[in-house]
Formats: structure tokens, C-alpha cells, sequence
């Protein structure tokens, strides 16, 4: 159950402004119906019918669960459980809007856990890590459809936010820390749900990117150097998937928070970047009715989470007073209705129907294997081989199931949770581990050999079993959450348990179940390191498959591992220690040098670097060519196969130039995933998309004349080949899209 401070206000004082229902036009009279004609005109059509009364419905929402510590019942039409419910206008057919979090599946607040039982797709750092954008789409895809055969027509999914700081206990919700990848992995995902006829957000806009005092910190950035970071991720992702609605964040930006915040909502979102859709709020992210109304923000969310409703009545007050104008009010709930109708909610309605588990679990898996990074292999410890004669199995659970990250997003499991009862067991637990446990995996994979688990809480113990046993496969995990963030040092001394291990025996392979990165003190000593994030439903299936090479591991870094807290931006997290409630800025002066670009700025060797992933196969890489025709960087070059079994490659190509405004020296600005026979090659062409070229500045986009470097790599590391390219002045304008 949610425990944030929220004030205690009467539901029944908002109740008794519910709309008041004028006659029902009768079905054939209702022209917004008529599928033929668009969004636009659509929601025109309905607004017009609509009352004041009606308008003001729209744009406020409720939690959708009760709160008993704030004696708050949920309205009895909402989704018990869920997040969010926004009452429909019944005489005009207006949907009512169910909302449920949000990113790996359906989630549930506190409560109907069993009921709410679903699929859950490995964390959205890990699905990222896949590169993949059409297994992003299709878990997205199949996430929708449960959240529609759930009854809801609106998913909170599409965590956006950069991986600036790691120890962000939502990293694991989000897209890492590059915007390309970000935008492109988050966007598919997004795409994919609202191909259920539903819409999805894409959220926290913006800057809120660690979870200490999320609520209260003031983000400091650059203008500019927002647009090339964190703004571009949004954006790109936003003209990827076309989401219905955008959920602005708890935080403030240059002294205004981000839901009234008009430079964000009024200029960049609506203003230069178009966007159509509506902009709700994060649940207690409101502060005001004028000054949000008149920002941008169209809908208030989740009361009562809000200190006190700040739409509804307080609107009413506020359009009144003339302080907002009955043209804004008609621009909120058309956006509102915009979407709706050119999401398809209203042509299908929801109906709450049977899910097809297997099928689901299928595709949770397949994204679970492309997530999975092979972060080391030395001396073909990996693939395990079926013929082993002993494996020991240590720590982390590894019997019973997977971990998965806690808070709004969390995704409850068929059955039981696995391991019940580890802290915090309430917000922003409990920890949930999903009953698909690595260990039964590995039996099945090697029947005939001896494997035996050890707990991993007594090292001594552990280490023992290691040196009898012919290879140990040692489990590390860190939980993270919502509204926590999180030290990078593996918890319940872990890294002594892998040091006692490695000294036992040798032959010592990792596995990792964590959030994003963490430090591996231990790593030169270790055989192999297999980073798997929170893997989802079939998170142990994926497992044994990648350590026993039925799946070929090709997931790549979406953020660079640091060796140590010294190679840090910030030594502390802005806000740590501060009383509640205490006004503090977030600084975020490396601008848009965020991961990898940071470290290359400062030539920090990380300990492992953003784009980097092994296989049990090798690739090579040649005949790189660039060439700028027609204002368009087109990138050309070949892999191939160079080792004996299948796998797939992800040939990453940046570009750098030495010119002022560069925040690094250089940017991802393409990639491709290709699965290649042993011995098969391909021919693989990139386009680069211009602004990954620009600086912005003032809001445009400014391409400089002069050389561009263009670097084909394995990672942002381990580069194969350069080329140089030419390129002619050229401004695009900040609306400019491809
Ligand atoms: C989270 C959002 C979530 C909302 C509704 C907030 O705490 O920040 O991501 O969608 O709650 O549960």
C-alpha cells in the first residue's frame, strides 16, 4: 500500500460535484461516433455537447484503491487495486479511465494481489538492454493486451528518464542513460501497448531522475543541454509512439514544478515539439489550478494524494475568477478526448476478459533472454556444459524464483510471491521474488549432475560446497525502488560471499539480479559475470537457458558499470540528509555528458562500459563507409559470424565532432541487432538522425560545418573502425522531426 503523506480531504465533497447529467442524445445522434472522421474533429464534436460540469469530470482523477490511513474509499466504479480512475461522462459515451501502472505488466497497489496475478516482462533497463526495439513492441504488445482483458484503458507505463544517476532506485523502470536508446526502446514499448487500443504515457517529464526528496528537489540544468540529454530521450520517444498522454514529474525544474511548469509543458511538449496529447500529472504532483491550468498541465491525478484536490472545485473557483480562461478548460478535455479517440478507446471498449499465461510467459522470456549481458567468460567457463558432473548453486534465492524491482510498478506473480517477508515488506515493498527459480533451471539442464544449493548467508559454508563441486554459479542480487535511491555496493555482504566462493573454486560465474549498476570488487578473480537485471515471470528459465547456451546471451549495456564511488558525478546525492521538506537544488552540471560521455569526457576507465555485451560466438566488423548525401549521414558496414555457433550482434555506430557545444566526444547515433549464422554475414545501413549531429542551442537545432568522426564499435569501447565524414552548416528549427 502506498504511505505517502497525503492530506485527508471528504470524498463526499467531491462527489457532490459529480456531473449533472443533461438527456442522453440517443446513440444515433452522437456524430462523434462516426469512425470515418478524425481525433480532432471527433473530440470537437463531443466537446460541444459537453457542460461545464462535464469538462471538470474529465480532468480530475482518483486513486483507484482504498487508503485506509487517509480514510479514503476509492469510487466504487474504479478498478479495486489499481492506480487510477477518471469517471466517464455516461450520457455523451464517455468512457470512464481506468488506469493501472505501468511499465513491466499490470500492476497493483496494496490489496488484490491474488486477483490481480499477472505477467510481468523483465525490468524496462533490462528490456532496453535487448537493443531490441521489436521485442521492446511486442512485450509492450502483450503487456497492453493484459492490462485491456484487465478492464484498463489507460497504462502509466513509458519511464523515460535518463540513468544520470545511478544509484536511482528507478533506474530499473527506465531506458539508461543515452537518448537514442532510450528514446527508441521505451518509444517501441509504448507503441506496442497502445496497439491494444488503449492509451499508454510516457512519463516522468522531466529532469526527475533520482528518488531522494523526488517531491521537493529543484532540478539545475542548462537549457540547451537538457534538449541534447534528458529532452531528447522524451522526445524521441514521443514521435516513436505517439502516446496519448505524458505524466509530468514530482520534481521542479528552474524553480517550478514540473506540473506547472511552462517552459516544459507550454513551450517544449505542446509548444516546439506539437504533442496532441494530454499531460497528466504523477499522483501528488500537483500544486495549483491557475498557474497548472495555465502551464499546461490538463488533467490533476490520483486524489488524495494532493495536500487537497486542486482541479474540480478549486478549477471551478479559478475559471470564475477569469484566472483561467473556458477556452483552456475546452483545451484540457479535448485533448483528453482527443486521445481517447485516436487511441482507439472509444471504437473499442474495454472488456474484461481471459489471458492467455502461457503465451504471455513465452514472450516475458524471450525478452528476458535478449536482456541478459555477458559481462565476462574467460577460459569457456559458459555455456556449462549438460555433461558437468557438480554445480553448486549459491545465494539469492536461486531455489525458490527471480527478484523484481518494488513500488507502483510491481507486477504481482501467479501463485505466491517466492520468498515472502523480506524488508521493507510495505512501501516501497514488499520484495517480491517470481516463482521461477534458476536452480530447477539448472537441474533440468544438467539431470545428470550433482547440483546442490547453498543459501550464500554463511560464506564458509558456501565456499565449502564450491570446492567440491566442478563449477559454482553464484546469485547476487540488489532490490531497488520507487521513492528510494540506493547505494551501488551489493547489500547482505554479498561481495564477500563471491570473493569466498572465487577462492574455493575458480570456475566461478556470477549471476546478477539487479537494478542497474552496482560495483564487482571481485571481478578480475572471477570466471564469468552474466548481469540479467530483474528478469520478469520466466526470469529462471532464462537463466539456465543463457548459462547453458540454448540462448546465445546478446544483450548489451544500456549504462556504463563504474569500478568504484570515486568515478561518481556526484559524491552525494543532492537532498540526502536534508529535513523533510527542505528546499534544495539538484545540480546537474555535466549538462548532457551523462554516462558514457561523462567518462569519456574525463577518460575514467569504467569497469565496464555502456554498449559492451559478449556472446559465445564472435563477430567481426569492416568496410565501414559514411557518406552525407542529400543533408543525410548514411553508414554502411558489414558483420559477420567469425565463431561456430549462432548468435546476434549489435554493432553500435557514434558519431564525434571537436566543435563547441559538443557535451562529449562522442554519441550514440545508431545500432543495429542481426542474428547471423556461424560463418553468414550482413550488410548493415544506418541513418543518422540529424539532431544527434546539432547542438542546441537557444532551442535550435545547429549543425556546424566540418569533419564529423563516425566510429563503428562493439561498445562505446571497444571500437573496430573510424571514418571521417564532411558536413555543411545546416539549422533545423527545435519542432524539426524526421
Ligand atoms: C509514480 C508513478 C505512478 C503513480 C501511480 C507514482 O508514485 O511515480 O510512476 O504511475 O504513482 O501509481
Amino acid at each position: 500500500m502506498k504511505q505517502r503523506a497525503v492530506a485527508a480531504v471528504l470524498l463526499s465533497a467531491l462527489t457532490a460535484c459529480a456531473p449533472v447529467a443533461g438527456d442522453a442524445p440517443p446513440a444515433a445522434e452522437r456524430p462523434w461516433m462516426n469512425r470515418t472522421l478524425g481525433a480532432d474533429q471527433r473530440a470537437d464534436l463531443v466537446l460541444r455537447e459537453m457542460t461545464q460540469d462535464e469538462k471538470l469530470t474529465l480532468v480530475f482523477g482518483f486513486f483507484a484503491t482504498d487508503a485506509a490511513w487517509k480514510s479514503y474509499t476509492a469510487p466504487a466504479e474504479g478498478r479495486p487495486g489499481s492506480a487510477g480512475y477518471v469517471p466517464g461522462v455516461p450520457r455523451l459515451g464517455i468512457p470512464p479511465q481506468w488506469q493501472t501502472d505501468a511499465g513491466i505488466g499490470v500492476a497493483s497497489q496494496g490489496g488484490a494481489k491474488e486477483k490481480w496475478a499477472r505477467t510481468a516482462l523483465p525490468s524496462g533497463l533490462g528490456t532496453t538492454a535487448t537493443w531490441n526495439p521489436e521485442l521492446a513492441f511486442k512485450g509492450g504488445a502483450m503487456i497492453g493486451s493484459e492490462a485491456r482483458s484487465s478492464g484498463f484503458n489507460v497504462m502509466l507505463a513509458g519511464g523515460t528518464n535518463l540513468l544520470r544517476e545511478p544509484r536511482n532506485g528507478r533506474n530499473f523502470e527506465y531506458g539508461g542513460e543515452d537518448p537514442l536508446l532510450a528514446g527508441a526502446m521505451v518509444g517501441a514499448q509504448v507503441a506496442g501497448i497502445q496497439s491494444n487500443h488503449i492509451v499508454s504515457t510516457i512519463k516522468h517529464f522531466a529532469l526527475n531522475d533520482q528518488e531522494t526528496a523526488r517531491d521537493i528537489g529543484n532540478a539545475v540544468i542548462d537549457h540547451d543541454q537538457a534538449r541534447m540529454s534528458d529532452l531528447l530521450a522524451f522526445q524521441l520517444a514521443i514521435e516513436r509512439a505517439d502516446p496519448g498522454a505524458i505524466m509530468c514529474s514530482y520534481n521542479k525544474v528552474d524553480g517550478h514544478w514540473a506540473c506547472e511548469n511552462d517552459w516544459l509543458l507550454g513551450r517544449v511538449l505542446k509548444g516546439e515539439w506539437g504533442f496532441k496529447g494530454y499531460v497528466m500529472s504523477d499522483w501528488g504532483a500537483t500544486h495549483s489550478a491557475a498557474k497548472s491550468a495555465n502551464a499546461g498541465l490538463d488533467q490533476d491525478s490520483g486524489f488524495p494524494f494532493d495536500d487537497k484536490p486542486h482541479y474540480r472545485e478549486p478549477l471551478r473557483a479559478a475559471l470564475a475568477a477569469g484566472e483561467v480562461s473556458p477556452a483552456r478548460l475546452d483545451d484540457m478535455a479535448r485533448r483528453i478526448l482527443r486521445s481517447l479517440f485516436a487511441k482507439g478507446v472509444m471504437d473499442h471498449p474495454v472488456v474484461e476478459g481471459p489471458i492467455d499465461f502461457a503465451a504471455h510467459a513465452a514472450v516475458t522470456q524471450a525478452d528476458a533472454e535478449q536482456a541478459a549481458v555477458l559481462l565476462k567468460n574467460e577460459g569457456g567457463v559458459l555455456p556449462l556444459s549438460a555433461t558437468v558432473h557438480s554445480i553448486a548453486v549459491i545465494g539469492s534465492h536461486a531455489d525458490k524464483g527471480v527478484l523484481s524491482g518494488g513500488g507502483s510498478s510491481q507486477v504481482y506473480p501467479e501463485g505466491v510471491n517466492a520468498v515472502p517477508g523480506i524488508p521493507p515488506t510495505s512501501w516501497p515493498g514488499p520484495v517480491v521474488f517470481y516463482p521461477s527459480a534458476p536452480l530447477a533451471a539448472i537441474q533440468q539442464h544438467a539431470p545428470k549432475a550433482n547440483v546442490r544449493f547453498a543459501a550464500g548467508d554463511d560464506s564458509a559454508a558456501a565456499a565449502r560446497l564450491a570446492a567440491d563441486s566442478e563449477v559454482a554459479v553464484v546469485f547476487v542480487q540488489q532490490w531497488t525502488g520507487e521513492s528510494i535511491d540506493t547505494s551501488l555496493t551489493l547489500p547482505y555482504e554479498q561481495d564477500a560471499l563471491v570473493a569466498a566462493v572465487v577462492a574455493a573454486n575458480p570456475r566461478t560465474v556470477v549471476v546478477l539480479e539487479t537494478g542497474g549498476p552496482v560495483f564487482m570488487p571481485w571481478i578480475d578473480r572471477v570466471a564469468a559475470a552474466l548481469e540479467v537485471w530483474y528478469p520478469g515471470t520466466r526470469g529462471g528459465e532464462a537463466i539456465g537457458n543463457l548459462l547453458f547456451g540454448t540462448i546465445n546471451p546478446s544483450g548489451h549495456l544500456p549504462a556504463t558499470f563504474p569500478r568504484d564511488a570515486s568515478q561518481l558525478v556526484r559524491r552525494d546525492i543532492d537532498g540526502t540528509g536534508l529535513p523533510p521538506g527542505r528546499d534544495f537544488d539538484v545540480h546537474y552540471g555535466e549538462g548532457a555528458a551523462v554516462g558514457y560521455k561523462w567518462f569519456d569526457l574525463k577518460g575514467i576507465e569504467p569497469l565496464f562500459p555502456f554498449g559492451h555485451g559478449l556472446s559465445y560466438t564472435t563477430f567481426a566488423l569492416s568496410d565501414l563507409n559514411a557518406s552525407s548525401t542529400g543533408g543525410e549521414l548514411t553508414v554502411t558496414f558489414t558483420t559477420r559470424n567469425t565463431g561456430q555457433r549462432q548468435g546476434m550482434d549489435v554493432p553500435q555506430v557514434y558519431v564525434g565532432h571537436r566543435g563547441d557545444g559538443w557535451e562529449a566526444p562522442k554519441r550514440l547515433a545508431g545500432w543495429k541487432k542481426v542474428d547471423l549464422a556461424p560463418g553468414a554475414s550482413t550488410q548493415v545501413t544506418i541513418t543518422v538522425d540529424p539532431r544527434l549531429l546539432a547542438v542546441a542551442q537557444q532551442g535550435e537545432w545547429r549543425i556546424a560545418a566540418g569533419d564529423y568522426q563516425v566510429v563503428l564499435g562493439f561498445s562505446s569501447r571497444d571500437i573496430a573502425a573510424t571514418t571521417n565524414v564532411r558536413w555543411e552548416e545546416r539549422k533545423l528549427p527545435a519542432s524539426w522531426r524526421p
